[in-house]
């Protein structure tokens, strides 16, 4: 009878290695499968597949790859008896094979397609689904022509494939017990809070608003899973789940929604679940606990992120979450810069446990800015009005802890230096009846049943007369506060003269440029205006832009103030292209500062000065002098609900100039022409 293992024998004196001697062939299931790394002469792997009580074993010179375009070259050796699966160690020189022998991988196998050896030996044709901890998935190995046992080894199109890796994950497993994680257990969370720092033993993430929930993958399917996960996963990250490159999995992480400006919003995601509107939902995972059947949880957090990152498509419905390594402070800004509320800074040695740990901190950006961010504070401030104003307790400013009834409270304290830019005008509010992170809505026309005292007036429109609300009384400023209108938008015409602005007015809107070159444009434009004889007025948007101010003479139209706004914003461009834009498209914008002339027409609106705004921070609308441009440290955050009222105090109204220094355009218009033909 032939003898499989006669080759083997042959090759080895067994005296003097310390491989096994082969017993006696042992009847067994074909499916354990063993991969040596074989510090030989030359590095090689060696994989042997278990076939009839044997290993089949090919030698692979280059090792695996996951990519399916890496053909890598195997050359059948000599069959090895099974006891080789359990074997390690080092062959003394001038035996066969001198060198180390380690095990790189170990599981079990199965053919598919063709299923059966001897077929697929005749063929020369192997497809096998391998379950180890570094290779997993299918695999396919093809006799060539070019040399006796040649054959070539690739990794087939699978949930598995992708980049040129050798292991799944690309970490090690010796940790990690075989057996499955309680998915009921409570998720780890952070114990308390710490100002940022630097750690070269901590990761630092975004926190992510939303329901922190566990995301399961099973073979049988998958779910949201936790006391705040949602009754059903969107389909997207279902999806996403099933293209993770794994069977099984589960992960840890937050089910988010973002507003309207790509910001994670606890709102946005609550009203997409109460409407079943899920398409826009992602999970974004930033752990795994278990992957296939390995418990992970007691690898270090770096591993285990290194593993998520591996099996994660990063597309779709489920998404990686990234950290910075060691530097808290750089990360801070970015999430500050982002508008977003914190990062969690994480041990990265750490294991994972269930419930509150002192190896997570969180770092809110609050804590960092004491001036710019007020501690949160839930104290009602009494307002005196005509109503009576509802839900004052009810937050605004979730990040800020600033309510309705500071927005109140702060509208009441400014009315006097306010209400002279609102007089006579048109106003539309933007209502935010649940603070800033929830839904809005514009209104133009005084709705039925307002109070027959709130100041309106008729306005043509479409051929009608249209109620709207003008704002003249300090009550009219409360009762336009207690509808959650957060900011005000007035015409830059009056009632009385609806076809003449009483400003020409310049927006720059950064978007996502830097607030250093609004500074520079502004400074230009201040520049500009001035050298053409006019007194120009400065003020912030209370967002993250400027508005530039010309009051002018009765008689001008809108036609007038936009023409000479629009040459105005053509120098401005054609002196500082590389950071000023009229393009109106944002996509178009390179990251450029759009200067808007096109705000000078009837109806357009436009913020007053100390104007609060739905945005973080609580920034209002500040009036500037000139010279504040010069102040390396200006930033319109510095200008809040909280510290404009004091600034009111000690300087006055920066912006009356607005209401009394009415200005000549036509001497302007000449003066610019000059500027832009002598360029
Ligand atoms: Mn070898």
């Amino acid at each position: 009878m032939h003898d499989p293992l006669a080759d083997y024998r042959q090759k080895r004196d067994f005296g003097a290695t310390p491989e096994p001697a082969p017993g006696p062939l042992a009847a067994r299931r074909d499916d354990v499968f063993v991969v040596h790394r074989h510090e030989a002469r030359n590095l090689h792997y060696d994989l042997r597949l278990e076939h009839e009580g044997v290993l089949k074993s090919w030698a692979v010179p280059r090792g695996f790859s996951y990519s399916p375009a890496e053909k890598r070259l195997a050359v059948r050796t000599e069959d090895h008896p099974i006891e080789y699966e359990h074997f390690s160690g080092r062959i003394p020189k001038g035996q066969y094979g001198a060198g180390t022998m380690t095990i790189w991988d170990r599981g079990t196998y199965e053919l598919v397609k063709i299923p059966s050896w001897e077929e697929a030996l005749q063929k020369g044709e192997l497809k096998l689904v391998m379950y180890g901890r570094r290779l997993r998935g299918e695999w396919h190995l093809v006799r060539t022509q070019q040399a006796k046992n040649s054959w070539l080894l690739f990794k087939s199109k699978d949930r598995y494939s992708g980049p040129d890796r050798d292991s799944a994950l690309g970490i090690e497993l010796q940790l990690a017990e075989q057996h499955d994680v309680d998915a009921s257990l409570p998720p780890m969370r952070h114990r308390a809070e710490h100002a940022v720092f630097r750690d070269p033993t901590t990761l630092f993430e975004m926190e992510f608003t939303g329901r922190r929930c566990f995301a399961q993958k099973r073979r049988d399917g998958t779910a949201l899973l936790g006391i705040d996960a949602p009754a059903a996963a969107p389909p997207a990250v279902i999806e996403g789940l099933a293209q993770l490159r794994c069977d099984r999995a589960l992960l840890d992480g937050v089910l988010v929604a973002t507003d309207a400006s790509g910001r994670p919003c606890r709102t946005s995601l609550e009203r997409a679940l109460a409407a079943g509107e899920l398409d826009d939902l992602a999970y974004y995972a930033f752990d795994l606990l278990q992957w296939e059947d390995y418990d992970l949880r007691p690898l270090p957090l770096l591993d285990r992120k290194a593993a998520l990152r591996a099996i994660t498509p990063n597309t779709g419905g489920v998404l990686f979450v990234d950290h910075v390594a060691g530097d808290g402070p750089a990360l801070l800004q970015v999430i500050d810069d982002a508008g977003l509320p914190a990062a969690i800074g994480k041990r990265a040695a750490s294991p994972y446990v269930s419930g509150e740990s002192d190896d997570w901190v969180r770092v809110p950006v609050c804590a960092n800015e004491p001036a710019a961010a007020p501690t949160p504070r839930r104290t009602i401030q009494a307002v005196r009005a005509r109503f009576q104003p509802s839900n004052l307790d009810k937050v605004y400013w979730p990040a800020e802890g600033f309510t309705k009834g500071d927005l109140l409270a702060y509208y009441a304290t400014i009315a006097d230096v306010l209400l002279p830019h609102l007089a006579g005008r048109p106003v539309h509010f933007n209502r935010f009846p649940d603070g800033i992170d929830g839904k809005s809505f514009y209104q133009r026309e005084v709705k039925e049943g307002t109070p027959d005292w709130v100041s309106r007036a008729s306005v043509p429109h479409d051929g009608a007369l249209v109620p709207h609300h003008v704002i003249q009384t300090r009550d009219d400023l409360l009762y336009a506060a207690n509808l959650g209108s957060i900011d005000l938008h007035p015409w830059l015409s009056r009632v009385a003269t609806f076809d003449q602005p009483d400003f020409a007015v310049i927006d720059l809107d950064p978007k996502d440029a830097p607030w250093p070159h609004v500074v520079r444009i502004a400074k230009a434009a201040g520049k500009l205006l001035r050298g053409i004889g006019l007194r120009p007025l400065l003020k912030t948007s209370g967002k993250t832009g400027m508005h530039i101010f010309v009051p002018l003479r009765p008689g001008y139209s809108y036609e007038h103030s936009k023409m000479f706004c629009e040459a105005v914003a053509r120098v401005l461009v054609r002196d500082l292209e590389e950071i000023a834009t009229v393009e109106r498209n944002p996509a178009n914008r390179d990251g450029k500062v759009y200067v808007d002339f096109l705000q000078n027409r009837k109806s357009q609106t436009i913020v007053p000065p100390y104007s609060a705004r739905p945005v973080r921070f609580a920034s209002v609308s500040a009036p500037l002098e000139w010279d504040e441009l010069e102040d390396g440290e200006l930033t319109p955050r510095r200008f809040t609900l909280q510290t404009m009222p004091q600034r009111v105090a000690e300087r006055g109204d920066l912006f009356h100039k607005a209401l009394t220094d009415q200005q000549d355009l036509l001497p302007a218009i000449a003066a610019l022409e000059d500027v832009l033909k002598n360029g």
